[in-house]
């Protein structure tokens, strides 16, 4: 067990609404079913999605009512882009973008090399005019944080305008080498776990999200 770092955790966004807290206490359940598993990410992908997007600048916009002209309030600038870590991240696209149905959708390979846990890339589509794009990269479980760090050191590249992190659990093994890497990169989580173990799972965690989304253990 490590401490997690005061600057590091001042970077982290923890969701505690209760809606958020019971959804992922019912996925934790070794008991939850493949279905069961996928509809809850689905949910509180929808509900974390809100306090994400609570920043994002608004330009006026002059409409007309069935009565009257008035100022209304839209979403500034070009479409946001989610980031899909796969195949995980992939999980939590369904509820994000149910919310932000106009927003455009990358996808990051990258897989865990099992002997050194680091992150080896080996797929990578973006949408075009990524410098004008706000991202908002998604992947359920910041572990080791090793593929995050890598997805959004490739990211940065392209030059977003910003870059956030969206997952659904982190530890804070996960969230210190996430900030050692990119401080400029705010995490919003629902939970942060005791520790990972010694395989780069998160303790008491919820297993292995792909397989748990997927079907696949
Ligand atoms: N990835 C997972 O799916 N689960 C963990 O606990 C850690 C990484």
């Amino acid at each position: 067990m490590i401490d997690l770092l005061p600057a590091a955790r001042a970077n982290v966004h923890l969701i505690t609404h209760p809606l958020v807290q019971h959804k992922l206490t019912l996925m934790r359940r070794k008991e939850a079913s493949t279905s069961t598993f996928r509809q809850l990410l689905t949910e509180l992908s929808s509900l974390m999605v809100y306090e994400v997007c609570r920043d994002m600048p608004l330009q006026d916009q002059v409409i007309e009512t069935p009565l009257e002209t008035m100022t209304g309030q839209v979403i500034d600038g070009k479409k946001l882009v989610f980031v899909s870590i796969l195949r995980a991240g992939n999980g939590i696209l369904d509820g994000v973008l149910s919310v932000v149905p106009g927003a455009r959708v990358g996808h990051i390979g990258l897989y865990r090399d099992h002997e050194t846990l680091q992150a080896v890339e080996y797929y990578f589509k973006m949408p075009g005019a990524m410098e004008a794009r706000d991202v908002i990269v998604v992947d359920p479980m910041l572990a080791t944080g090793n593929s995050a760090a890598a997805a959004i050191t490739r990211l940065k590249a392209c030059q977003p305008k910003s870059i956030k992190l969206l997952c659904l659990l982190t530890c804070p093994e996960g969230i210190n080498a996430l900030y050692q890497a990119h401080p400029d990169v705010p995490v919003y989580t629902a939970a942060i776990d005791r520790e990972l173990n010694t395989h780069g799972y998160i303790l008491p965690g919820l297993g292995d999200a792909g397989d748990r989304i997927f079907g696949t253990q």
